[in-house]
This record gives C-alpha cells, structure tokens and sequence, in this order.
C-alpha cells in the first residue's frame, strides 16, 4: 500500500481498479518487399486485418449506442461505413499488387495520402475526415502488428484512468459512464483537463508526477478528489477511512443542496451573483441544480474540438439555443473560441507545432486571422440571442485594437445576419475577458470598449508570473495572493467601477472559497466557476461582512509576499468563519 499526493482538482472520492492510458500514437511500421508470390497471403493476411477491425468496431460501436451519446455513437457508425467502403479496399489491394510492398507499409501509404489531400481541403467537413482515417488505419495497422490497444472511447467496465497526461479531446471523446475517477502525472488545478474532469463531476487528482510509473494496471486506488491523494492497493483500515470521508463528503453536499434556493449575499447585506462555467451544451441544465444564476463562462471551443463534429454555424446555433433555452431568463455568456494553447482543433494542426504556444496562436488572435471563422461564429450566437439573454465575451485580449477589430467584426456578422433577414438582440452586450497582464494593465482603456470585464485568472496568473499552468513542477509559483496578482485584480476590478461596469471573474479562482473573502473585499460583482463549487462559495459570502472583507483586501493589497498574503487571509478565515 502506499498514498500519492497530488492536486485535488474535482471533488468525490471513488474507488475502483486502475487503467494504465498510454498515448495511442500511430504505430512504428517495418517496411519490405514481397516476391510475386507472397501477394496473396499477403492480401488474405491484409483482409483479415480489416475484418478483425472491423468484427472490434462492431462490438464498440453496439456499446456506445448502449452507454454513450448519439454524437459519439455515430463517431463509430462512420468509421464501420469507412472500412466496408469498396473503394478503399480496392485501393489497398491495387496499392500492394502494384508496389509489391507488404500491408502495413501499403495501409499507412494510402491513409497519409488520404489525409493529406483531406486536410488541405477547404472544406471543414472534409478536413475532419481526416481524423476518422487516421483512426481506421490505426486500427487495421494494430491488427496486423498484433498490437492491443484500448482507447479511452472503448472503455467497457468501471475504472479509473491513470495517465501521464490527457489531451482536452481524448477527456471529451472518452466513455465518461465508464470512467470512475482520473489520476495523472501532469496538470494542475487551472489544466482544462481539470476543468474538464470537474464539468463532466469525475474525481480527479492531477500532478501526481510518478503515478503511472507507480501504479500498475488493475491496482485497486482509492481517488480522494477532495484532499488530493491517491492511495494504491489500500489495506483495510484505509478502506475504512475512505468509506468515512464519503460520508462526510456526502453529508455536506446535504448541507449545501439546502442553500440552493437562497441569495449570494453577504450579513451586511451586499449582493454578488454566482455563475456557472460550462464546456458542453450538455452541462447547462444541470448547473441549475447548484443555484446558478446564470452561465459566466460557456467556452465556445469544446464545439470544436470534438472530434468526428463540424462546427459550421447550423450545429453552433443549436448548440447556442440549446444552452440559452436550458437557462430561461438567466444570463448565459458565450466565449468566442480559445483554441491554440493546449487545445488542438484537428483542423487547424499547424498550431501544434509552435515552440511557445500559450504565448501564440490562441484565442482572439486566431479568430481575427480567420475572419470568416469568426464570424460564422459571431452569426451563430446573434442568431441565437433573440432566444434569451445572452452577452458575447472576447479571450485573450492584449489590448484595444484586438477589441475594436473583433467588435468591428461582429458589426460585419450584425450586417450579414440582417441581409439575411435573421433576427438578432442588436444590444448584445460585449465584454473583454482580462487575462493577459497588458489588459489588466490598461483596464481602464480596455473599459471605453467594453460592456463588462471577465477575468481570467487561470491565464492572467499564468502570465503575470510566468508560470506555465499545466506544468506540476512550477504550480507551486501560481499564488493567487501574489502582490502582483492582487494588484492587477484591483486595479482591473476599480478600472470596471469607474466606468460604470461590473468586473466579473471566471477563471478558477472564482471557485476557490478560500479566497472568496478577499474578492469580495476587492470589489468583484460576479463569481463565475465550475457549478460544484457554488455552494461552497455561497456559503462564505453569506457567512461574512462586506465591511470586513474590505478590510482583508485593504491589508492584503499592503502585503509584500504571497505568503504573507496566504497566511493573512487564512487567519481571517478561522477568525470569521470557524468551520
Ligand atoms: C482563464 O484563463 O481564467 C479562463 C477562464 O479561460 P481558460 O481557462 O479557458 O483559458
Ligand atoms: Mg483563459
């Protein structure tokens, strides 16, 4: 038996038998040449590879009708149409009779072929297919070589994934009915795996560093989501102690579901809301559970980067509606795309090959180099806004000329929709999401263009402290109480007040009722955060006084090291609010 700590980054605690996830790349293949009469067992060899494949595709596929979503079930239905289509069969038997080279070099000719020709396609449609061939050929591939390799997609009982580090994608196209908890070497609390594993409510504890070279396949784990520790191979007496934490987790989600209904407001009387943060269409309806007042962060990009889904402006304004609807007459506030940084869109892969790319091609500037893309999106969402109350948000802004361009865009998109004739809320407010140093910065700027502020402080930490946010072996840098951290907050929260507009806050930190005291001190007007942790937050601001949290923030804008900073703030809160 022994216990690993990392970061608790989605509460609950399971237990259950560990999966070893490695990395599925496309297999390392032996090239050579056949005589003339090695051709037909070599194709007999390569159609009973493709019927293997498929006979496995069959089985997962009736499975994820069974357990996963339409959208993911029909992932599978299209790869079987794939590998029963004549023409690619042909294509591999004419390839192999023509060069005379063995199936595994003639599957992984004509699939990069494919794949090329298809990600140069200027067709979304098209390019995406690219992903699907990639997949089918793999598989055939692994039946010739005999490699056995289970993807996340086809997981068929209950366990929980162990992994050095998961990409956002591989999190969303995964059996989430199947996946009990997640552990991983990587990450922190801010990766958008976490983000993802607290949306989709899976336990998770992330920058563990040596898990998967210290747990091994079918170890029972015993996943404590809310202190951060994995415990391998538990002796009796730890069982016991896990069944007592998840009663005591579940008492206080009792607790918490009975503060639901009542206000976020503080004993002196000061109102703040409370907002959910969302990555699918999916969540918007079950963060009402949690007393969302609304949606402060959808994060537009998930639409994108699902693989097997084209994001043209149809399925993004059923999407959009789908969420506004879900929320009735509560705000919902839609992100334009953040893909780049750690989040690949299979179109676009050329963003994965940049040597510092969560200092390049991401967020608001990849939308204004594609306008079109941009605006199919803008469009997507005005069209959807008739249907609720909706307010358009822009990531990664550094400053106003990328606001005026984008707002200039969405003037382009307001056009397009009336020649049209689609109806739209012309009053749509827009806001400019500070999480780059230079925006905090220029705030009161940045406030001339916008509507409201949303920080990001999962990306503003990062950036003002330079420290990479899904890197475990700097987390310990990412201190929200830094000075430098407090100060852009202050200064971003007073720009928004002096213009007349309100500073909200949807990066993690929103979430961490650790701190929550001291946000309220600091002036922030809205909470944005995984829904899970709303009540938690509401509980603090309904425990304490505005007055003394102004007077937490006045001494902390005084202190001159986190640390400090840490300690203060902890002390005022078993001061003023004993557990
Ligand atoms: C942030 O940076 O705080 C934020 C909310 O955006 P994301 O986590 O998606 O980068
Ligand atoms: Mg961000």
């Amino acid at each position: 038996m022994k216990t690993l700590t990392g970061v608790p980054v989605s509460s609950g605690i399971v237990s259950g038998k560990a999966f070893l996830y490695v990395e599925s790349e496309f297999p390392e293949i032996t090239r050579y040449s056949l005589h003339k009469n090695q051709v037909d067992p070599e194709l007999k060899r390569l159609d009973k590879a493709i019927a293997d494949a498929m006979a496995d595709l069959k089985v997962i596929h009736e499975r994820a009708v069974r357990e996963m979503s339409k959208d993911q079930a029909d992932i599978f239905a299209a790869h079987i149409m794939m590998l029963e289509d004549q023409d690619f069969i042909d294509q591999l038997h004419g390839r192999l009779k023509e060069t005379l080279q063995n199936a595994e070099c003639v599957v992984s000719d004509i699939a990069r072929g494919m794949m090329q020709k298809m990600m140069a396609s200027p067709d979304p449609l098209f390019r995406e297919r690219a992903v699907d061939i990639n997949d089918i050929s793999k598989r055939i591939l692994n039946q010739l070589l005999e490699i056995k390799q289970v993807s996340l997609a086809e997981l068929d009982r209950d366990v929980i994934v162990v992994a050095h580090d998961l990409l956002p994608s591989e999190v969303l196209t995964m059996n989430k009915s199947r996946v009990k908890g997640i552990v991983m070497d990587g990450g922190g609390r801010t990766s958008h795996t976490a983000i993802l594993a607290r949306a989709f409510d899976i336990p998770a504890v992330l920058g563990l560093s040596t898990a998967t070279r210290e747990i091994s396949n079918d170890d029972i784990l015993v996943v404590d989501g809310v202190a951060g520790q994995v415990t391998v191979n538990p002796d009796k007496r730890d069982l016991n102690a896990y069944k007592k934490a998840d009663t005591q987790y579940r008492k206080k989600q009792d607790e918490f579901n009975a503060i639901r209904e009542l206000p976020a407001e503080t004993t002196d009387g000061c109102r703040v809301t409370l907002k959910a943060n969302i990555e699918l269409p999916e969540e918007a309806e079950q963060v009402l559970h949690y007393g969302a007042e609304g949606i402060g962060l959808y994060r537009s990009e998930f639409l994108f980067l699902t693989p097997g889904q084209a994001a043209e402006e149809e399925m993004q304004y059923q999407a959009y509606s789908q969420v506004i609807k879900a929320l009735g007459d509560l705000p919902v506030t839609i992100r334009t795309v953040d893909i780049g940084g750690d989040k690949i869109l299979p179109d676009f892969q050329v963003t994965a090959n940049e040597k510092n790319p969560l200092l390049g091609w991401r967020a608001i500037r990849f939308s204004l180099a594609l306008p079109e893309l941009f605006k199919t999106q803008l469009r997507a969402i005005l069209r959807a806004s008739v249907e609720g109350n909706v307010r358009i948000m822009f990531p990664l802004i550094s400053g106003i000329e990328e606001l005026e361009q984008a707002r200039a865009l969405l003037v382009e998109a307001k056009a397009e929709c009336r020649a049209r004739k689609q109806p739209f809320a012309d009053n749509i407010e827009v806001g400019a999401m500070i999480e780059v140093p230079s925006a905090a910065m220029t705030a009161d700027i940045l406030a001339e263009g916008s509507d409201f502020f949303s920080i990001g402080t999962n990306d503003l930490i990062q950036y003002s402290l330079a420290v990479d946010r899904g890197n475990e072996r700097v987390n310990y840098l990412a201190q929200p109480t830094h000075p430098a951290v407090l100060r852009f907050l202050k200064m971003t929260i007073d720009a928004a007040h002096k213009k007349g507009i309100k500073a909200a806050m949807c990066g993690e930190l929103a979430g961490d009722s650790s701190v929550t005291a001291l946000l309220l001190g600091l002036g922030l007007d809205e909470f944005s955060m995984a829904a899970q942790s709303i009540p938690h937050v509401k509980r603090i601001v309904r425990g304490v006084s505005m007055k003394s949290c102004r007077k937490l923030a006045e001494e902390a804008l005084k202190g001159t090291s986190w640390i400090q900073n840490a300690t203060l703030v902890k002390a005022w809160m078993v001061k003023n609010l004993p557990a």
